[in-house]
């Protein structure tokens, strides 16, 4: 883990990032009885990481990934969450992450990096300089089914918008089916996305997915 990856001059957006999703930053690390304030999750022994998980740190590690590991969580309802971090730098400030599977975190780290980002530069002409995402973890089941949705096992993430350096809002809503562009920037990152993820869905899979596209790393394979 490494830090100092700001300037000055980059915080004062963060700061405003930081007053969208205040309880996204990372708190000081405490004894686990200051935790009992909040009633759920239910803490648990510590358990010390699977060997996918340890495999997984040391690949964030070695992409120079900032991020925090967090504790394994229960929050009731099947909804467990273990082997989780929660990303602090990937290159790119990403609103609204909070605990992610760490495969999930690394797929994503090099969507963003290596998919994203280019795709951006090279055929926007302009840098990407923010996503916004509608979160990671979400105890619910998917719409319309009594399955658990990966969002509550902190294994999947909704993604709204890329923001680029010349201003630029590209949503997943409005470029979908906006300027040609916007559109091909849009399939692009979406099918680099299918074979990063074990799961992809955007706009043309239903219309609860008109405005973010679902990634996730369980494990059913679809892009659509
Ligand atoms: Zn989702």
């Amino acid at each position: 883990m490494r830090f100092g990856w700001i300037g000055l001059a980059g915080l004062a957006p963060l700061l405003l990032l930081g007053c969208v999703s205040g309880d996204d930053r990372p708190e000081p690390r405490r004894p686990a009885a200051k935790t009992a304030r909040k009633p759920r999750p239910a803490p648990r022994a510590p358990e010390p990481p699977t060997a996918e998980t340890r495999q997984c740190l040391a690949d964030l590690d070695a992409d120079r990934v900032d991020y925090r590991t967090l504790p394994t969580q229960d929050f009731g309802g099947g909804c467990v969450v273990v082997g989780a971090v929660q990303l602090l730098d990937i290159g790119v400030p990403v609103s609204g992450l909070k605990s992610m599977r760490c495969p999930l975190a690394r797929n994503f780290s090099n969507w963003v990096r290596y998919g994203v980002a280019p795709a951006a530069k090279q055929m926007l002409g302009s840098d990407l300089v923010r996503i916004e995402s509608y979160g990671t973890f979400n105890c619910r089941p998917i719409a319309g089914s009594g399955r658990l949705s990966e969002h509550g096992r902190a294994n999947a993430v909704d993604i709204a918008v890329f923001v680029l350096a010349d201003g630029r809002r590209v949503s997943v809503l409005n470029g979908w089916q906006g300027a040609d562009d916007q559109r091909r920037f849009l399939r692009t990152v979406f099918k680099s996305a299918c074979r990063r993820f074990t799961t992809a869905l955007g706009p043309e899979y239903n219309s609860a997915h008109a405005n973010h596209f679902h990634l996730d790393m369980g494990g059913r394979p679809l892009c659509r």
